[in-house]
């Protein structure tokens, strides 16, 4: 089966996406991001929010990887 996909038109431009619309997925996102950094970077001993080391052994090779204090 051959098909064939037309080339976009010259000149022709997505929409830009208003600041309105960007804003609180970027929110999203940062607040997804800084919990996760602290997943890996910080969750271990006093600043431990979960008990055991499950959280720990999940997020250990990443924590390496980017270089936070681990043993
Ligand atoms: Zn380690």
């Amino acid at each position: 089966m051959a098909q064939t996909i037309a080339p976009p038109a010259a000149g022709a431009a997505p929409a830009p996406l208003p600041l309105k619309t960007i804003a609180p997925w970027a929110l999203f996102v940062g607040v997804l991001m800084l919990v996760l950094l602290y997943f890996v970077g910080a969750e271990q001993g006093a600043t431990s929010l979960l008990s055991g080391t499950d959280v720990h052994e999940w997020v250990h090779d990443g924590r390496h990887l980017l270089g936070f204090p681990c043993h």
